[in-house]
């Protein structure tokens, strides 16, 4: 499988923010795309998630066009956010049930799945538990346990270290290691480079719109000039 973003050129109503955006992930490779506030991530995961018209561009799996196949989006694309969306009458369980039906997942081995996961975020005694009793770091592992529950082909996941605790975090880096290991794409945000760097083959990194420099994290100290530090920040 290979996603392939090509000339991706958009933004808001009458703004451009992102211009010519290319960028490739193989089967199996994880990328980070980084960049200071501002930089154009979020609007570049916007346009890839649909959530925005393309001014131009493409965005293909495998050759088929993401944004003109709805039905191949929905099937091969799961997306944990930074901000946990939850329907606030649903139960975790209920939450559970509705990715297994999105994504026409075999019920029975994805529930057992969903069980796992929960019980790795310690979320398995809070099944019958609403949104509104969960803290915002237990509602982002929701999300990061609908996301992977989902084993769709391209995971897009939005600044992932921020608000989990240290457990969380070695949970969640096994987790981005057995998909990539599976053969799965992963794209995420971040700016926390020295957690990534366990887990991300090549970072992209964003500035005003466009993507200035693709490498591995050495490769991107290098060109930056960063030391030992944990956060992108030039
Ligand atoms: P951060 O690290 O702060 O999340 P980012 O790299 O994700 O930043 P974006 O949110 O993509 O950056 O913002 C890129 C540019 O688009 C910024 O100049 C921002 O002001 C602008 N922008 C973001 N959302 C909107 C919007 N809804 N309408 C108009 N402009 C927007």
């Amino acid at each position: 499988m290979t996603l392939t973003i090509k000339k991706l050129t958009g933004g808001y109503t009458g703004i451009t923010v992102i211009k010519d955006i290319n960028l490739k992930i193989e089967s199996g490779q994880v990328v980070g795309l980084i960049g200071l506030n501002g930089a154009g991530k979020s609007t570049t995961i916007k346009h890839l998630l649909g959530l925005l018209r393309m001014q131009r561009g493409e965005i293909t799996l495998n050759g088929i066009d993401l944004v003109q196949n709805p039905a191949a989006f929905k099937k091969n694309v799961a997306y944990i956010p930074e901000t946990p969306i939850l329907y606030p009458e649903l139960t975790l369980k209920e939450h559970i049930e509705l990715v297994i039906l999105a994504y026409g997942l075999d019920h029975d081995s994805a529930y057992e799945h969903a069980l796992h996961l929960c019980k790795l975020f310690r979320l398995e005694n809070k099944l019958d538990w609403l949104p509104i009793n969960f803290s915002k770091g237990m509602k982002q592992k929701v999300m990061i346990v609908a996301g992977f529950l989902a084993q769709s082909s391209l995971l897009v996941i939005d600044e992932p270290f921020t608000g989990l605790d240290p457990l969380a975090v070695a949970n969640f880096i096994d987790l981005v290691k057995a998909a990539s290991n599976d053969g799965k794409m992963v794209l995420m945000t971040t700016h926390v480079l020295a957690e990534a760097q366990e887990i991300v083959d090549k970072f992209a990194v964003l500035n005003n719109g466009t993507i200035e420099k693709e490498g591995n994290l050495t490769e991107i100290r290098k060109f930056y000039g960063l030391k030992d530090t944990d956060s992108f920040d030039r």
